[in-house]
């Protein structure tokens, strides 16, 4: 049985979410295991320290509007799902049409799918 780091609840494996604090210590950054909620507060966390910003200089935002999606995203692919915030807010507003993302797709990023944890190459199955 794992334990979530933060509020130490118990969790199945089913449940269990892997990060190393998002990859930003890099390769061999110790994982530790959370539950869903400690999670959403570990991602606050991350885009408030780390910042990470789309290539128009637009800070990213994370794509899913929905918690339990992103918790989801989380446990069962490891990944952690972000966007430009400049094209978030024009996706709200339904602005674009598919053929106007995809240009978009070349100067911003939408829906990046990072891996929150570091994975080596076996790992990933290149090797
Ligand atoms: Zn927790
Ligand atoms: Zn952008």
């Amino acid at each position: 049985m794992n334990s979530c780091k933060t509020c130490k609840v118990s969790l199945e494996e089913s449940a269990t979410i892997y990060t190393d604090y998002f990859q930003v210590h890099g390769e061999g950054a110790i994982v530790y295991t959370l539950c869903g909620q400690c999670y959403l507060k570990e991602v606050k966390k991350y885009l408030e320290e780390v910042k990470p910003l789309c290539a128009c200089g637009a800070p990213e935002v994370l794509y899913f509007g929905d918690d339990e999606e992103i918790i989801d995203m989380a446990i069962h692919e490891g990944l952690l799902n972000l966007t430009c915030s400049v094209i978030y807010k024009g996706m709200q507003e339904d602005k674009y049409t598919d053929e106007e993302l995809e240009e978009l797709s070349n100067h911003h990023t939408i829906d990046s799918m990072q891996y929150i944890r570091w994975y080596t190459d076996e790992e990933m199955g290149w090797v």
